[in-house]
């Protein structure tokens, strides 16, 4: 109705699919995610499968794995940019009988030729083709690319909403070719048409990307379509300050959920990567949603921190729900090829996650927490719980359970017990909470001993209390 309510943001992560997706594309999806979805917008996916010798559909469906994994879904279905190949070549036909393309049969050898005789005389070696002004009636008919009629004079700018204006002297632009001889069209091309044919507003994506922009604006140009907001984001590079690569830890982005991080802390950090919002370090979704803007993201490169990203995800792992807690924990466990949780451990994993929660930076380090609720009957202590079990007197945990019997097995209640206890025994309950952990949780890093007790119950307590004394009774310690 109104003509001045802007158009509803489009954005796209437009990947190649030609490996996992990687923690820079992670970023630029999240990034076109967050941008549209904080606005009521639209996010597509296309997938930029041109390049046939290198795409493949298991990249493809990796990505979307990926993608998934981080809860970044996007709108309508993927686009394959290879089947709009027809709809792409109809466009450098559009700009040939518009004259803003010509027909150039200038052969590969020529080209060379022109360029050795431009070294030769120190000129640009931009190859000028003869054919740009030639009267189609002089055509031979021979095979031919179409080539866009670069300006020839004046500067083009890309108004690029992080790296500011960036100028380019069209001089240094040629006629580049928009169809090859045997009628495909190049990806520069296609990248165009589709982000105007899918109405995609604003263009985020790696810097590396920033010299096409150029050469992009003249497609758009030429057809006279609306150039879209430009965002041409830093790269990633590593602690180091060198480009990211593989010494500096994983590059797929999905190596992170096998390494057990939850997405939430994974899409925490990487909207920290290269974009902030004053000082915050530790939001949530919404919270991201409500702030992410292009004016907050950095001229300079991000540096990955994995000791940031451990921070972060520690946090989320506190505040998440437990029952989403466990399937993510067993989404982790899958894709790190462990074996499932049994129904029953699934079920004791969530009943206990509000006391496992609070200080696990990762999922490992949760289930470490969690190996008294996992373990089956008898525990095998290790090293250090055995040296706990024999720093209390034999016989000492067989005394104790019977006072557990008939308790009611409540905190309070619980506390009292072991408290009263320990104070028979002429110690501090501080005294008996390391043989305790022990013979609950076969290790002595543990949740509280009276978390443990209402997570375990009353039966499966007192079991492990007898099963221990019996240990330390037949087996004594060296
Ligand atoms: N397919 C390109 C890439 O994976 C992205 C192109 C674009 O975003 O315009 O780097």
């Amino acid at each position: 109705m109104s003509e001045t309510r802007p158009a509803p943001v489009v954005t796209r992560f437009a990947p190649s699919p030609t490996g996992f997706l990687h923690i820079g594309g992670a970023r630029t999806a999240l990034f076109n995610w967050l941008y549209a979805r904080g606005r009521g917008g639209k996010f597509l996916l296309r997938v930029e499968d041109t390049d046939r010798a290198r795409s493949t559909p298991e990249a493809t469906e990796a990505i979307l794995k990926g993608l998934r994994w981080l809860g970044l879904d996007h709108d309508g279905e993927v686009i394959s940019q290879f089947d709009g190949a027809a709809r792409h070549a109809a466009v450098a036909h559009e700009l040939l009988a518009a004259g803003k393309a010509y027909k150039c049969f200038a052969s590969q050898d020529e080209i060379a030729a022109f360029r050795e005789a431009a070294r030769a005389e120190g000129k640009s070696t931009l190859f000028r083709s003869p054919w740009r002004d030639a009267d189609p009636a002089s055509h031979p008919d021979a095979p031919h690319v179409i080539r866009i009629k670069a300006p020839q004079d004046g500067v083009t700018v890309i108004r690029d909403r992080v790296q500011g204006d960036v100028t380019i002297r069209n001089d240094q632009l040629d006629d580049m070719v928009l169809l090859r001889a045997d009628g495909s069209p190049v990806y520069m091309l296609a990248v165009v048409v589709d982000d105007h044919d899918m109405g995609v507003t604003h263009v985020i994506r790696g810097d590396d990307h920033l010299n096409n922009a150029a050469r992009q604006m003249m497609i758009y140009d030429a057809m006279g379509w609306d150039v879209p907001v430009w965002a041409h984001i830093p790269l990633i590079h590593g602690p180091d300050g060198k480009k990211l690569s593989k010494r500096h830890g994983a590059l797929g982005a999905q190596e992170y959920q096998a390494m057990g991080y939850p997405a939430a802390g994974m899409r925490n950090y990487l909207a920290r990567l290269g974009w902030s919002h004053g000082d915050d370090e530790f939001f949530t979704d919404d919270q991201a949603l409500d702030w992410f803007d292009l004016d907050g993201i950095g001229k300079s490169p991000a540096r990955f921190d994995l000791k940031k990203l451990e921070n972060l995800s520690g946090q989320h792992i506190a505040i998440a729900d437990d029952a989403a807690l466990r399937q993510e924990i067993e989404d982790y466990l899958a894709a790190a090829g462990q074996s499932p949780l049994s129904q029953a451990q699934a079920e004791n994993l969530q009943t206990a996650m509000y006391c496992l929660k609070d200080r696990a930076r990762t999922f490992p380090e949760l289930l470490d927490k969690a190996r008294f609720i996992l373990a089956i009957r008898p525990i095998e202590p290790d090293e250090k719980a055995r040296k706990a079990l024999g720093s209390v007197s034999n016989g000492i945990l067989s005394e104790l359970t019977p006072q557990l019997q008939n308790v009611s097995w409540t905190r309070n209640d619980l506390e009292e017990v072991l408290n009263g206890f320990a104070a028979a025994q002429g110690t501090k309950f501080g005294k008996l909470a390391g043989p305790l952990r022990a013979a609950l949780a076969g290790r002595t890093v543990t949740p509280s001993v009276f978390d443990m007790m209402l997570v375990l119950g009353r039966e499966e307590t007192l079991g492990r209390l007898m099963d221990a004394s019996s240990q330390q009774g037949h087996a004594p310690l060296a």
